[in-house]
């Protein structure tokens, strides 16, 4: 499914203007598609004859709808741009901020990840992906994740009916596994930053924050990245020391000679920050008990 597709004469006609008697081509693979949709769904284009290797017959109504909220938060940005010097269609493209965003719904490779980045790279522009947690961001690390875990990367969770958020999500990863995950952090498109490394990479930060630092262009308002940014110098140092976690027993450590006022908060944070922790450590408590 996708948006846009060409007519007889070869011009770009949007799934909205599209007359639902008419055949129409798909960019990718030149394919007949028609259009469909209406009041209960977005109009689209779908190919008459599947074809397995045309990513575009590949959508779903999902990968749709995450489009569709990614162009209501990013007015100026466009839908499935195509860049025909690297034979590519990418799903949003954000010319401002020199921004590629890439959905993704149904399992990739790691190479196929490494090979758009590097394509688009090429010609000037960073890969933000986007990966839904229906096939993502589960206990075991998919290849691809592993991949991403330096490159700028978010989840969703939004369904075919439009509804959900796009979020940031930070994992210990042992043994391909999420051995520790700090909550998520709902991400506002609406607020972009890009940033100077030269003056953002003074001051302490831990190593996950500082590779985003040198190799994230700019983020969102509410990431991971924003939420240090934000953080009293107090804050972040207690949070530094709070991270080290004993690998003995895995609980975190909280320094004994901090001020009553940043310990407090820090107690906090990492109550919230060991939850699913704990919910783990429980389930399994739970099931040992019966
Ligand atoms: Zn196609």
């Amino acid at each position: 499914m996708h948006f846009y597709a060409l007519d007889e004469k070869e011009n770009l006609v949007p799934a909205h203007q599209a007359d639902k008697s008419l055949h129409y081509y798909c960019r990718e693979c030149l394919g007949l598609v028609k259009s469909r949709g209406g009041l209960l769904r977005q109009m689209h284009f779908y190919h008459l004859e599947p074809n397995r290797s045309c990513r575009q017959n590949g959508k779903s109504l999902v990968q749709l709808q995450v489009q569709h909220y990614l162009q209501n938060c990013l007015p100026d940005c466009e839908l499935e741009k195509e860049f025909p010097l690297i034979n590519r269609i990418a799903d949003v493209y954000w010319e401002k901020e020199g921004l590629i965003i890439e959905i993704q719904c149904s399992s990739i490779s790691a190479r196929e990840i490494e090979e758009r980045n590097q394509d688009y790279a090429r010609i000037g522009y960073q890969v933000l992906w986007i990966l839904h947690d229906r096939l993502f961001n589960r206990h075991r690390l998919t290849a691809a994740e592993y991949f991403l875990q330096d490159s700028l990367h978010y989840f969703t969770n939004i369904d075919s009916e439009g509804v959900g958020y796009i979020y940031d999500q930070w994992d210990r990863i042992e043994k391909g596994k999420r051995a520790l995950t700090l909550g998520f952090r709902k991400v506002n498109f609406f607020s972009y930053h890009s940033h100077l490394k030269e003056s953002l990479a003074l001051g302490s930060y831990p190593p996950w924050i500082k590779k985003r630092l040198e190799s994230w262009r700019g983020y969102f308002t509410g990431d991971y990245l924003d939420y240090f940014l934000n953080m009293q110098e107090s804050e972040k140092a207690a949070l530094l020391s709070a991270l080290s976690v004993d690998e003995q027993s895995g609980i975190m450590q909280v320094e004994e000679n901090l001020q009553p006022g940043v310990k407090r908060k820090l107690k906090k944070l990492i109550r919230l920050i060991s939850f699913s922790y704990r919910l783990g450590l429980n389930f399994i408590l739970e099931k040992l008990a019966k």
